[in-house]
């Protein structure tokens, strides 16, 4: 294993910084369970230099001419590309994700979202209202210093996402990745100095969930971004409340993927793997409650099974690995314990279901059928590799049943009759649908939740308004009236 320790647990004001009095966390590589780095928690002092450092770039920075942003966030995008290697290599050692995805899906997916924030930044402008004679124009201002707060399914991606567009709207952002995965976001850190971002205006703060808290608790944070569970979104909405600071929430999912009897079998199978075993399956919008009509669920589930058998399991560095292993052994055995209550709760284990005999917090690809509603394993998140097949008869059946979650991130169809596609996705409570795909989310698309999966949108244009605020000016040309 190649030497990934940083020179510091945190990256400030334009440089690594250390405080060992922080507690440690040890950064484990989950395909071995080898502790490859060992970082501390912030601790007071670091959280304060990075408070005063992002509050003084921020100013240095909104002072920029726009395109002159967008030239230093099209420059990363640059970097990210030209590094892809050595940065999947990283993201797969934070995460345990096999290369054969992170070589395509997490620096480059960075990528995008720096090109297409920086083309945007020099177009953000405001609007004039002609009031016959007055008028008002509006200015976009940014917000100021922008929190961001990632989960550690996506450690590069989610970085990117969310400085991108706030940076783009004049922001400054600290970014606290989660513990579990601290290594990412301090490189994207150094990347962002090197492409000529002052220093102070991405800083990366690494601890647990008490150093999230103390820096949305300080009210020089305008802004915070979180991508994690509904609970922390409970807490982290909560704390942004006092001071009246704006959110973004990206929360957690129960998503349906809906097969009708005339869909493209293979294709609907195809995606039904991609959305529930990709990144072995510790992904939001993932796919989990698979919906198909009673007519073709034989055939779906036979074929199913048997492409989910193929599935290669292994070393995450080789290129041929499609199945890495989970996060930490915790999150295993969270996923296993789903595993033995849908058991108990009588759907049928059609595949997988164990821990192939290896090091490393490995889990099979598993499949249920005969899953219904009631069972926790379809109303429950579980974020791990675990499948719901249920069958459903008619078209207003599956909508009721698909909407009837607390959750509302994403939803997927598959049918060849388009009419009835856009009559179902128009009903679905969802923020993102797809038609014959599933959970591709390219840059130029809003991604975000509905009921409790989230508020706001990241991606597109939509997440400029998160960003950035507007201000109104009127301008009287004429004598001012009033009453005496
Ligand atoms: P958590 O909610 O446990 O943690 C998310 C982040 O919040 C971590 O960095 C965590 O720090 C931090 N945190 C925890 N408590 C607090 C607090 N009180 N104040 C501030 N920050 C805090 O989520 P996971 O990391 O376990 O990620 C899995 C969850 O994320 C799933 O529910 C999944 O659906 C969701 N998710 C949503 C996505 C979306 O875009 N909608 C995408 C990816 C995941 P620490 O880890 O150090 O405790």
């Amino acid at each position: 294993m190649k030497n990934v320790q940083p020179q510091g647990s945190h990256f400030i004001d334009g440089a690594y910084v250390e405080d060992t009095a922080g507690r440690e966390i040890p950064c484990v590589y989950a395909a071995t369970g080898e502790v490859v780095a060992t970082l501390h928690s912030a601790t007071p002092a670091v959280i304060e230099q990075a408070l005063a450092s992002a509050k003084r770039a921020q100013a240095e920075w909104a002072a920029l001419p726009p395109v002159a942003r967008g030239r230093v966030l099209r420059r990363v995008a640059e970097i990210l590309r030209e590094r892809n290697q050595e940065l999947s290599e990283l993201e797969t050692i934070d995460t345990g994700k096999p290369i054969q995805e992170t070589t395509i899906a997490d620096a480059t997916s960075g990528a995008d979202s720096l090109e297409y924030f920086g083309g945007l930044a020099a177009t953000l402008t405001g609007e004039t209202m002609p009031l016959g004679g007055d008028f008002v124009y509006t200015i976009r201002e940014p917000l100021g210093v922008c929190v961001g707060i990632g989960a550690w399914n996506y450690p590069t991606q989610i970085a990117c996402w969310k400085s991108a567009p706030a940076l783009a709207c004049g922001n400054a952002m600290i970014f606290k990745p989660s513990e579990v995965t601290p290594l990412c976001a301090l490189k994207l850190a150094e990347i962002y100095i090197e492409a000529g971002a002052p220093a102070g205006l991405f800083n990366v703060v690494n601890g647990y969930g008490d150093v999230g808290a103390a820096l949305i608790g300080d009210q020089r944070v305008d802004k915070v971004s979180l991508t994690g569970s509904v609970p922390t979104g409970e807490k982290v909405y909560a704390a942004a409340a006092t001071g009246i600071r704006h959110v973004t929430m990206e929360l957690g999912g129960k998503s349906p993927l809906i097969v009708f009897e005339d869909a493209d079998i293979e294709n609907a199978i195809s995606a039904a793997i991609n959305g529930n075993f990709y990144s072995t399956g510790q992904i939001c919008s993932n796919g989990t409650r698979v919906f198909v009509h009673e007519d073709i669920v034989d055939t779906f589930t036979a074929r199913l099974v048997e492409r989910t058998k193929t599935a290669i399991i292994g070393d995450p560095m080789d290129p041929e690995t499609q199945i890495g292993p989970m996060i930490t052994d915790t999150q295993r055995q969270k996923v296993l314990n789903y595993i033995r209550i849908g058991q108990q709760e009588g759907a049928t284990l059609a595949v997988g279901g164990g821990c192939p005999e290896r090091d490393g917090w490995f889990i099979e690809p598993t499949v249920f059928t005969g899953v219904t509603d009631d069972m926790t394993i379809a109303r429950e998140e579980i974020f791990g590799p675990v499948m719901s097949v249920l069958t459903f008869r008619d078209e207003d059946e599956v909508i009721a049943r698909a909407n009837d979650t607390e959750f509302g991130l994403a939803a997927g169809l598959f049918t060849r009759d388009f009419a009835r596609a856009h009559r179902v996705v128009a009903q679905l409570q969802a923020g993102t649908c797809w038609i014959n795909q599933y959970n591709l989310t390219p840059v130029e698309t809003p991604f975000g939740g509905v009921k409790k999966s989230g508020v706001g949108r990241e991606n597109s244009k939509a997440a400029i308004e998160h960003f950035s605020q507007v201000k109104s000016v009127y301008v009287a040309l004429g004598d001012v009236e009033a009453a005496f």
